[in-house]
């Protein structure tokens, strides 16, 4: 039988009534992408408040929860374990509805996808599949969730990315803003800005947003967007810019690593915190009506900025270290963003907590430890040093046939003789 959340309504969903979450039971949140940074900021947030937290996890031949283990409390002891794990594929629909209806959350977080704009040129397929058309699926799953049962208290985040707004291109036609390297990019950038993105991460999370925005207005669903600004944490992937660059400077001052390979250095961005991120996103599912909010510091500082307080808090001067490395580049990437919270202050009563200048020195103070670790197996020859990543960037150039510069040849040789073991390679835990 049809029921009213079948039914598409007109109209905007800030006019969308949103019915009290029933008062009898702890909140259960469910949230796709636990495993990844924010997923596991807003994990241990939610449990402090009280919540019953359930995420979803995507197969992988080794385990892949190192950023959640330490609040894990195994099912076993029952009384305590109020984070459950399931196995589910945001390319598998049926696997997300199947979890909707097993799991009834109250709140759904839809923070899984393939969040590397590079990657999202190498394989773009994958990531309209896993950005846009996953949030299509979770929504579609909640939208089916609650016209089979009723539970219309459902609330929903889908976090969007500063990625969106790319670079608008002429004429200008904004009050304030600066020449990218693409076009003309207004600043700051609001919740009513246009987006224009610039890259197949940025087109997919827009037709996130808009997904959203449909099954909100369509459907009268509690859906919101979060246009977030970048946010670190020494629980960053090493993949990106950031955590990168933290980790490299640990590895240099405990002398496993002598230089950083980088890409465009000048690139301005808004940085913050992801502790405070995810805690604007818990905002916006507890307030009345739902919308959609820029999340950001207000602030912006260039890769430099970064390079410069990171390497400085240790002591070291970055240009003694960094190589810019145009293979890095993107066919076409966006260099300069600043966000303008000013609603999510206003509405939401959010404002970043930590600071730029805390947030590297946070996250080098973490891999200044976790270099510390390394070396120790290093000094004990457990670990081979050739194995950094730098390295063996070096290696496969030199085995590939690819004909090399005599700068980067140079390079190769210095880097060879200061980093081929003195001993036999034993690799990890070698008898
Ligand atoms: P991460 O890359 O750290 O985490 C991504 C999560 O998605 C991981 O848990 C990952 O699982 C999971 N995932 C990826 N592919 C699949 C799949 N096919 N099936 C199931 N799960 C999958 O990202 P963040 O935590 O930093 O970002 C969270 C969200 O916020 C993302 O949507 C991102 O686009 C958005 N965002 C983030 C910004 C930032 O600066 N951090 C800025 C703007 C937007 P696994 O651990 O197995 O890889």
């Amino acid at each position: 039988m049809a029921t009213q959340n079948d039914t598409p309504k007109s109209g905007s969903g800030a006019n969308v009534e949103a019915p009290p979450p029933p008062q009898h039971h702890r909140k259960v949140a469910l949230i796709a992408g636990i495993t990844g940074q924010d997923g596991s900021y807003l994990a241990e947030f939610l449990l402090d408040k009280g919540y019953e937290v359930h995420g979803l996890i995507r197969r992988s031949s080794n385990p892949n929860t190192r950023r959640v283990d330490h609040i894990y409390i195994d099912p076993h002891n029952a009384h305590k374990a109020r984070m459950k794990l399931h196995d589910a594929d945001l390319t598998d629909g049926s696997s997300l509805r199947r979890w909707i209806d097993t799991i009834c959350p109250d709140e759904v977080y839809s923070l899984a996808d393939q969040y590397e704009v590079a990657v999202s040129f190498e394989m773009p397929g994958y990531t309209a599949d896993v950005v846009a058309t996953a949030a299509l699926q979770l929504l579609e799953a909640v939208r089916s969730h609650v016209s089979a049962t009723g539970r219309s208290h459902i609330r929903y985040c889908q976090a969007g990315s500063s990625e969106m707004f790319g670079s608008i291109p002429p004429p200008r036609s904004f009050e304030s803003g600066t020449w990218g390297e693409y076009g003309w990019i207004p600043l700051p950038l609001s919740e009513t800005t246009p987006f224009y993105p610039r890259a197949p991460y940025a087109v997919s999370k827009c037709a996130a947003h808009w997904y959203a925005m449909h099954y909100r207005e369509a459907y009268g669903l509690f859906v919101c967007n979060g246009i977030l600004f970048n946010h670190e944490s020494p629980r960053r992937g090493e993949n990106f810019l950031s955590r990168k660059i933290t980790r490299a400077v640990g590895r240099i001052k405990m002398g496993l690593q002598s230089t950083l390979f980088l890409r465009k250095p000048e690139a301005s961005l808004d940085w913050g915190f992801a502790g405070d991120y995810v805690e604007a996103m818990w905002k916006m599912l507890q307030q009345e009506k739902p919308d959609d909010y820029v999340v950001a510091t207000g602030q912006s500082h260039t890769v430099w900025d970064f390079l410069n307080v990171a390497f400085g808090y240790v002591g070291l001067k970055c240009w003694n270290h960094v190589v810019i490395d145009d293979r890095y580049f993107g066919p076409r990437e966006v260099d300069t963003f600043k966000g303008d919270a000013r609603k999510a202050e206003k509405v939401l009563g959010w404002k970043p907590s930590v600071g730029f200048e805390n947030l590297v020195k946070m996250m080098v103070d973490e891999d200044i430890e976790l270099a510390k670790r390394e070396k120790v197996f290093v000094d004990a020859g457990y670990m081979d040093v050739s194995n950094c990543p730098e390295y063996s960037v070096l290696m496969d150039e030199a085995t590939s046939g690819r004909d090399l510069s005599r700068k980067r040849l140079k390079q190769l040789k210095r880097t060879r003789s200061a980093r081929l073991p003195k001993r036999p390679k034993l690799g990890w835990f070698a008898s």
